[in-house]
């Protein structure tokens, strides 16, 4: 056996496992490239172009941030992806393919970490838009009354979940099962490879607010969905 045959049948068990460790509902999501918000990434992967210029998200989150978390942070997990598949059977792979291939598999952490890591921060990106926050669309607000009694309940639990994410990681508004929910991944965690739609997401690792808010994570997440937070994205992810 070859060394390339080696890797190809490596990457099968790692598809076989990664098959039974996954849900149902994340491993149709995952093979049939439907993910919300995001289309398929060309093999190597590009950075996606932010949805607005660095200064738009002012005064809730400055230039200085974006411009760094935008062109040096998202833009190393992309440079650092490509090198990383670079050679192997994940060259080839479309991101989402990437990451549902690697989940939970130790000998990949590095390349999960980082396919992840380009996937939620262009989802986060999308989170949020200038004059975003205010009243959810109707639909959306509808939801919010079944699953959390109201907006301001939703809105709590999502500054909730972020706030006690311990360290760096991710607080997400998502659908699991069809129910609305909260949750929070840690470091380059997603939603996804637990078979839940994302319906937005907000970055907190200390790179995302540090300049802006230093400790205060709390202050950076309350001003984000007061006056950021994208509610049409998420109702276009929920499908409402
Ligand atoms: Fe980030």
């Amino acid at each position: 056996m070859n060394t390339s045959d080696t890797k190809k049948m490596d990457v099968t068990n790692i598809d076989r496992r990664c098959f039974l460790a996954l849900s149902a509902g994340a491993v149709i999501s995952l093979a049939a490239g439907k993910l919300p918000g995001i289309a398929q990434a060309a093999s190597p992967h590009a950075l996606p172009p932010l949805p607005y210029a660095d200064s738009a998200l002012e005064p809730v989150i400055t230039s200085r941030t974006i411009s760094f978390h935008y062109a040096k942070h998202h833009m190393g997990y992309v440079n650092k992806l490509n090198a990383l598949i670079d050679g192997t059977l994940f060259a080839d792979m479309s991101l989402e393919k990437i990451i549902a291939g690697t989940a939970m598999q130790p000998e990949n952490t590095a390349i999960f970490n980082n396919a992840a890591q380009v996937w939620n921060h262009t989802f986060y990106w999308k989170s949020m838009k200038p004059g975003g926050g205010g009243e959810p669309p109707a639909a959306l607000k509808q939801k919010m009354r079944d699953d959390f009694g109201s907006v301001a309940a939703c809105k709590k639990a999502l500054l909730t979940a972020a706030t006690a994410q311990f360290g760096s990681g991710w607080a997400w508004l998502v659908l699991d099962g069809g129910t609305l929910k909260t949750v929070k991944t840690p470091n380059a965690g997603t939603p996804l490879t637990s078979g839940m739609t994302p319906l937005l997401t907000i970055d907190v690792w200390e790179h995302a607010y540090y300049l802006d808010y230093q400790n205060r994570r709390a202050d950076y997440v309350t001003a984000v969905l007061d006056g950021l937070i994208n509610w049409e994205f998420a109702l276009e992810n929920a499908g409402l």
